[in-house]
């Protein structure tokens, strides 16, 4: 996609919101059952859930390198043969966390999901706001930005019947501008009004967390509804620890990117404040998760280099084949390491 085709793209979808936003028929979520694309599912048929990943920009990828693919079909085959792969290693559910504003195609999260057999949950939510892009939900008002993100829980997305069963909300810095703040506000009254959870991209390193977590429980939100993801680019347990005996959960999902030299926290250390965690008596507050961008790496060999940057060694299976293989060498229990991949996401993504 050229940057005027992507503008494009995204101007046409947020003017889908102002659609979207118009009042119509409220239909309630259901409570204590999990809203995949597939419909509402059992949280204990969810299995081993990846909490924190990137499928729905598939066809990004597509358009951005036409002339590697045969067409849509043939891009959506390997899509598939590839998450089949994934399935038969025992991964239940992927979380996709793609919002409107980064390229997510509904239709093709629905259908591969459908043909690899991988349970797949939706997002809505906003990822970037302005200045960083100039798309955001035209209304831009708490109010406002509430009502698209009921929509796509309570009643479908971008005009489809499939729905929103988690909400996610990008905040760049180490505290939040005024319009994420709305965001983060519309976000919070989204997940108060339907019982969708909420994950946000979280700069760790700042301990940007504590920043957002008085503007989240000024507008009531429990915490426990509440994950800081990509937390393990922080690597300070004093961090840790105040998030998660405040209720919060933290996303442990870019392990993979401490494994070059050059990259801190080092790989290890990551790993090492998850055990730290889980000694602490927390892995109830940990999801394992790799950060993904699942269409970058269905690229061909000779786009390599873009890919490498993107994409965890190992792809979707990077937490099984490395993470967790090395958590038990260090003495991560088999009962933690079950309660962080399958427990917490059974009760995280039940709608309360
Ligand atoms: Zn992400």
């Amino acid at each position: 996609m050229t940057s005027s085709s992507r503008r494009r793209f995204l101007e046409q979808t947020a003017l889908a919101g102002i659609a979207a936003v118009l009042p119509g028929p409220a239909a309630a979520a259901a409570k204590g059952m999990a809203q995949t694309v597939l419909g509402p599912l059992d949280p204990s048929r969810l299995g081993v859930t990846l909490a924190h990943e990137h499928i729905a920009d598939g066809p990004f990828y597509l358009d951005r390198w036409p002339k590697d693919w045969g067409g849509r079909a043939e891009f959506t085959a390997r899509a598939v043969d590839r998450l089949k792969v994934v399935r038969a290693a025992g991964i239940g559910t992927i979380v996709d966390l793609t919002t409107y504003d980064v390229w997510r195609d509904i239709g093709f999260l629905e259908e591969v999901s459908r043909r690899s057999g991988l349970t797949m949950i939706a997002a809505t939510g906003q990822r970037f706001f302005p200045p960083v892009t100039k798309v955001a939900m035209p209304a831009r008002t708490i109010e406002g930005l509430t009502a698209f993100f009921r929509k796509e829980i309570e009643q479908g997305i971008d005009g489809t019947a499939i729905k929103a069963g988690v909400i996610k909300i990008g905040i760049i810095g180490k505290v939040p501008t005024a319009l994420e703040e709305i965001g983060l506000r519309a976000g919070a009254r989204a997940a108060a009004a339907t019982g969708a959870p909420i994950r946000i991209h979280t700069h760790a390193v700042d301990r940007a967390g504590e920043s957002l977590a008085p503007i989240l429980e000024s507008e009531g939100i429990d915490p426990a509804r509440v994950s800081f993801d990509h937390s393990d680019d922080s690597g300070d347990m004093d961090y840790f620890l105040g998030l998660v005996k405040r209720g919060y959960s933290l996303g442990m999902d870019h392990v993979h990117r401490g494994t070059p030299p050059e990259f801190k926290p080092a790989f290890e250390r990551r790993a090492e404040c998850i055990k730290l965690l889980c000694d602490a008596g927390f892995a109830n507050k940990i999801f394992l998760s790799q950060d993904s961008e699942f269409g970058g790496a269905l690229l061909p060999e000779d786009k390599k280099e873009w890919r490498d940057k993107i994409d965890p060694p190992d792809g979707l299976l990077f937490t099984s084949r490395r993470l967790i293989p090395y958590l038990e060498h260090i003495g991560v229990s088999d009962a933690d390491i079950h309660t962080m991949t399958v427990e917490n996401p059974r009760r995280f993504f039940a709608l309360v």
